[in-house]
């Protein structure tokens, strides 16, 4: 097999932050990979899940660094293709929903190189399973649109709401900031004050759920600290009857650092993520890691409390 060949990249969904959502596939393309480029929302555990020499880049938008434009990611994936190296690119959720995965495939097809999609578990999913309701259920919403209250250009469109009229789901992601406009454009359209459910971090520790209807959720979501962490909003009657959660979430985990053999600490961390625990690989002075994973790392255990370590 020529260098060439060897070059592949995954397109890989990481699910919604909790790592016990991670498909097999996803786990397996993460350990195999030399280089991944991941987005803001991965949780680093997932990326600990690769090898000693994987290279770890951040191409994903924070609140504090300014974006990198889908054209400079796109190239980075080029780039690092032809060093003749298995690539991952790792997105929140499913990359094929709000993940713009078509340009980087449009990319990877003009520069003829071997690229495969690895769907993940995406936001609406994870939220409606924390909701403890379908998607769509027999008798209550037959169909389901997966929208975004966010444009290019942050231009104040109108979203497509004709699923409510038709017994059906809205699930409206990046939509939490235009929560008004958006409750605004249901209520003038159509006159039913339907169930509304916003869930913050569905599936993780700091999870939050916020229930109201179209008149009333948006007060609701007002009286909430800011950078609560991502929110999805579920419209329509599967969200019907679901209380509030009372108590918020820590802004910032405390986590458990685990020290000693990998697939020792691989294996309690899986267990600690089924308890709603945070726990991380702590490798910080040891030198045979890829830097960029160190520092990485290193970064993420000065920003965080530490509940515990624990040495294996
Ligand atoms: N590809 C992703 C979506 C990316 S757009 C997916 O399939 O889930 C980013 C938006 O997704 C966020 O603004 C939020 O609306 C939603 N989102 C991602 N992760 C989430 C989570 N754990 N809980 C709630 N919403 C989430």
């Amino acid at each position: 097999m020529s260098l060439i060949e060897k070059a592949k990249v995954y397109l890989v969904g990481a699910g919604p932050g909790n790592p016990l959502y991670l498909t097999r596939k996803a786990e397996r393309c993460i350990q195999k990979a030399d280089v991944i480029l991941y987005d803001q929302l991965v949780n680093p555990f997932i990326l600990q899940l690769s090898k000693p020499s994987a290279e770890w880049i951040h191409v994903g938008k924070t609140p504090y660094t300014k974006y990198i434009k889908q054209e400079r990611i796109n190239a980075l994936l080029v780039e690092k293709a032809n060093e003749c190296q298995t690539v991952v690119r790792l997105k929140g959720g499913d990359p094929a929903i709000f993940g713009r995965v078509a340009e980087e495939v449009e990319t990877l097809k003009a520069h003829g190189i071997h690229f495969e999609i690895v769907p993940g578990v995406t936001a609406a999913s994870a939220a409606v399973s924390q909701l403890e309701r379908g998607l769509t259920e027999r008798n209550v919403s037959t169909n389901i649109t997966f929208t975004t209250g966010h444009f290019k250009n942050n231009e104040d469109n109108e979203i497509d709401i004709t699923t409510l009229t038709h017994n059906g789901t809205l699930a409206i992601y990046m939509g939490v900031k235009r929560l008004p406009q958006l409750m605004q454009q249901i209520k003038s359209h159509i006159q039913k004050d339907f169930p509304v459910a916003v869930v913050f971090n569905a599936s993780c520790h700091n999870q939050y759920i916020v229930t109201g209807t179209v008149t009333t959720i948006v007060d609701r979501i007002a009286q909430l600290p800011e950078r609560l962490g991502p929110g999805i909003t579920i419209v329509g009657d599967v969200a019907r009857e679901i209380q509030s959660d009372t108590v918020l979430p820590l802004q910032s985990p405390d986590i458990i650092l685990l020290q000693g053999p990998k697939d020792a600490c691989l294996s309690l961390a899986y267990d600690l993520y089924e308890q709603g625990q945070v726990a991380y690989l702590d490798y910080q002075n040891d030198n045979t890691i890829h830097h960029t994973q160190r520092q990485k790392i290193t970064e993420l255990i000065q920003q965080t409390r530490i509940k515990e370590v624990i040495k294996l």
